[in-house]
């Protein structure tokens, strides 16, 4: 004969449950909830990679956001873009990329947690790019610009001699063929692993800025989030006119640093582009999507072109 197994934990929930019923009068009785406990919630899956909106922390496919140009269909904040992605969404057509031959050395041989050299390889390979500053020259509809975008992901987009090179290079080209230069900046300001050296950049890329007037050569200055120290301190504030993307970032010491010193508590927006842009440092915030209208009017207009 065959025994019939019963589970013991069966047994004795169907106990509790008819103690339930007998001892409660319906009121009292329990009822499930219909609350999901989060980890529980069946989530949407995605067959492709996705990026996290760090505002509104919807999840979006990687393709679906670069359509969009990085900028989050859910609640239009916008994401940071690397140099290249930049550069190659600014620009219709790429004619060459500039600076390539400049690469950076270690003359203070440099060592804080890690040797100078070290923290360039893994920047390297963060990245996939040579130096925190990449140069282009390419068509934005039928006017030839010369474009530089800072990589904040190399190493902070700090600015070194190989930034420093490559933006003077790029600087010379403009007014050698007599094209406009735009900077998308990105950076939290000087190289300390290269010192003085790095300090000097500052002086050398205003030098070049100072050229490119000198030569009626439009500069215009998009600051993207986060523009701070040395680049804001030099070629980022130098522009004929100074765009600026929603909500970014931009000053020369961080907003704690501030605090600390002249011993205030500074409140939203201060420091952000729509507070500068109400003090005069900013002249236009543009979104994304109409950045490149934008300077291409702007450009037309101080090039007299028709
Ligand atoms: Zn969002």
């Amino acid at each position: 004969m065959s025994e019939v197994k019963q589970d013991p934990n069966a047994t004795q929930n169907q106990d509790e449950k008819s103690n339930l019923l007998k001892n409660s009068s319906w009121f009292e009785r329990e009822v499930p909830s219909v609350f999901v406990p989060e980890e529980n919630k069946t989530k949407p899956t995605f067959t492709e990679p996705t990026i996290e909106c760090p505002e509104c922390h919807a999840l979006v496919t990687v393709t679906a956001m670069s359509f969009n140009a990085y900028v989050c269909p859910q609640c239009d904040e916008h994401l940071r873009m690397s140099a290249r992605d930049r550069l190659n969404w600014f620009f219709d057509q790429v004619n060459q990329e500039l600076g390539q031959e400049f690469s950076a050395k270690d003359p203070l041989k440099f060592v804080d947690s890690k040797p100078y050299p070290k923290r360039m390889e893994e920047a390297q390979k963060k990245t996939g790019e040579t130096e925190a500053l990449l140069s282009m020259q390419g068509m934005l509809d039928d006017l030839p610009m010369v474009a530089v975008a800072f990589e904040f992901d190399f190493m902070g987009g700090s600015m070194g001699t190989v930034v420093g090179d490559r933006f003077v290079q790029a600087a010379e080209y403009a007014l050698k063929h007599k094209q406009p230069m735009i900077c998308f900046a990105a950076s939290g300001g000087a190289r300390m692993q290269e010192g003085m050296l790095s300090l000097m950049q500052m002086a050398r890329t205003s030098a070049a800025i100072e050229r490119l007037h000198n030569a009626s050569i439009p500069y215009i200055v998009v600051m993207t989030n986060p523009v701070y120290g040395g680049v804001t301190a030099s070629l980022a504030m130098l522009g004929d006119v100074h765009l600026s993307e929603p909500k970014a970032m931009i000053g020369f010491a961080g907003k704690r640093v501030i605090e600390q010193t002249v011993g205030e508590r500074l409140e939203e927006p201060f420091q952000r582009a729509e507070y500068l842009l109400e003090h005069g440092a900013v002249d236009q915030i543009v979104h994304r999507h109409a950045l490149r209208d934008t300077i291409y009017r702007i450009v037309s207009k101080l090039m007299n072109l028709p």
